[in-house]
């Protein structure tokens, strides 16, 4: 694209992780990670968590939180360190447990940071073990805490600090004694922290209890500066964390742009989604904070000569850099601040120019995006990747329109012989559709595309928070759901004995379950497809029905094992 000018001086304007004050060890960890800056709930949170001071936190997930406090937490940890953990941290399911150890692993490499995840439905024999030998942090849900806890095992008289994560969620999931419970054996001299997307009255009692002047953080509520213009065409698409390239790969193919620039949130990201970009075909150039200068011109110069189209860059590269004829921005991630997401997108759209703005997140981002729109005062369509049927059609129209274009403008006459030689043999409908599909091959489309998995938001996020309460979430639970319709009512959640590995798509489920009983799609709920299985949701009501419904039908040619979900 020849449509890259006038790069201007990039250099950050807001503070660094340096400035933040934080150790050597986790500024390594951070270079590593290819972290280029923090976000805004990192640069608010971590100075007066590395002083001590409580902190009282609304933010959801996106945002960098778990940066934000694991990184005092593992700068505070004492230079001698004991058997006894010096760090708890609290978080309502097995899957965010082990997510935020992952995350104090990584930035506590270089400092030798023994975290250890801790939850319920997992042997507790190992954890034992790893607790005798000795852990700095732990990361614990509530329930399988106290029972470590109780019997003697996990020993809270040393803990500094103490993290509770998503501490509405833990409310919700009823926690709340527990929690207390759990917080009593700690000692009053104890830093606490708490995050919550959400803000309930309860999560106040929680707070006035356990915490003790606490500093406050919340997402802006304010209405984001402006540089947002109404001509950008703002669209979020579901996609879980690893269909992400493939699904970028579709809506590229899909939209066409002219001139686009990807944003990831750090290098490794922009360097591997530029490599897997290249390897499908796009002419993708990286840019990021870890180029030199001259590189950097490299990059810039392939965008102008027109060899390359798509910029996949992270914020502070693209910082400065004014791109005229920029036809799409795409946010590879849900930006981690809505003012981050107003000045990506006001890259497009500029002087009455149409733009497009898409945004790909996963589920567990949905609260963030939410934010987004009512702090950027924007609307952002959420829509379904499109299918390989879209593809399809999209590639016959391209081709159906190259074919146009060569009648009104080609000389065609030397390949009358052709078509003249074989309508002695065939039907000149045949020739054609043979010189069609000639010509649509030959144009790139090919039919073995993959179909990507489509995902909606979970059905407990967002404004029904009570859909957890028929108990503690249970493994697997974090996991997308496959199509977004919500039955209304109680759910039943069926088991089908057949998945990815016999062909089974959420289609033929629907299809089954609509052609064999008096339900329509919308009573569907989430369907998950598995390696050998897939899980369905129906209406408690009408799931003695389907199941028997199921069993007596064939999926894919074959009949399943069809029962309710019972793990
Ligand atoms: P969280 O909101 O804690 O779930 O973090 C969301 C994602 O952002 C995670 O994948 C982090 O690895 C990533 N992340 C957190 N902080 C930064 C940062 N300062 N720069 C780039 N990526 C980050």
């Amino acid at each position: 694209m020849s449509a890259m000018d006038g790069e201007r001086d990039t250099s950050s304007d807001g503070p660094t992780f340096e400035d933040l004050g934080l150790r050597p060890e986790l500024l390594a960890a951070l270079t590593a990670l290819g972290y280029e800056e923090p976000t805004p709930i990192q640069t608010e949170a971590i100075p007066p968590l590395t002083e001590g001071r409580d902190l009282l936190g609304q933010a959801a997930t996106g945002t960098g939180k778990t940066a934000a406090f694991s990184l005092p937490v593992l700068q505070r940890l004492p230079a001698e360190r004991g058997p006894a953990p010096d760090a708890l941290v609290l978080v309502p399911t097995r899957e965010l447990a082990v997510q935020v150890s992952e995350a104090l692993h990584k930035y506590g490499r270089d400092l030798g940071a023994r975290v250890l995840p801790v939850y319920g439905g997992a042997p507790i024999g190992r954890q034992l073990r790893s607790l005798e030998s000795g852990v700095d942090v732990v990361v614990a849900t509530p329930g399988r805490a106290l029972d470590l806890v109780q019997r003697g095992s996990l020993q809270l008289g040393q803990v500094g600090t103490v993290v509770l994560d998503e501490a509405d969620e833990m409310l919700d999931m009823g926690f709340a004694e527990d929690l207390d419970a759990i917080l009593d054996e700690t000692p009053e001299t104890r830093q606490t922290v708490l995050f919550s997307a959400t803000m309930p009255r309860r999560l106040d009692a929680l707070a006035r209890r356990h915490l003790r002047d606490p500093v406050r953080i919340t997402i802006a509520r304010e209405q984001a500066a402006a540089g947002q213009s109404p001509r950008v065409t703002q669209t979020a698409y579901v996609v879980p964390r690893a269909a992400k390239s493939a699904a970028l790969g579709r809506i590229l193919d899909v939209e066409s742009p002219t001139a686009a620039i990807v944003f990831c949130r750090t290098r490794e990201e922009v360097d591997s989604l530029t490599e897997t970009l290249n390897g499908r075909g796009y002419r993708a150039e990286a840019l990021h904070g870890g180029m030199s200068q001259e590189q950097r011109d490299r990059v810039m110069g392939r965008l102008r000569g027109g060899t390359a189209d798509l910029l996949v860059a992270t914020d502070v590269a693209a910082r400065g850099l004014d791109i005229d004829q920029l036809t799409h921005v795409v946010n590879y991630d849900v930006p981690s601040a809505p003012e981050a997401y107003v000045h990506r997108i006001g890259r497009v759209g500029r002087a009455g120019r149409e733009g497009v703005a898409i945004t790909l997140a996963e589920p567990r981002e949905h609260r963030m995006l939410k934010t987004i729109e009512k702090v950027a005062g924007a609307s952002i369509a959420v829509q379904k990747v499109p299918t390989v049927a879209d593809l399809r059609a999209r590639r016959l129209e391209l081709t159906r329109a190259a074919l146009r274009e060569s009648l009104l403008t080609d000389e065609l006459d030397r390949f009358r012989v052709v078509v003249e030689t074989l309508s002695d043999e065939f039907d000149l409908m045949e020739v054609a559709l043979a010189a069609v599909k000639l010509a649509h091959e030959a144009g790139g489309g090919s039919d073995d595309d993959e179909e990507i998995p489509q995902v909606s938001f979970r059905p407990d996020q967002g404004t029904s928070r009570g859909a957890t309460k028929s108990g503690r979430r249970r493994e697997g639970d974090d996991r997308p759901p496959a199509r977004g319709a919500r039955p209304g009512g109680p759910v039943a959640r069926l088991f089908v004995g057949m998945g990815r590995d016999a062909g089974v798509r959420p289609g033929d489920l629907v299809g089954a379950i609509t052609g064999e009983t008096g339900l329509t799609g919308r009573d569907v709920g989430a369907i998950e497809i598995h390696q050998r299985f897939a899980l369905v949701e129906v209406p408690e009501s009408a799931a003695d029905e389907v199941v028997q419904a199921l069993r007596a039908t064939m999926i894919k040619g074959r009949k399943a094992t069809v029962r309710r979900d019972r793990s």
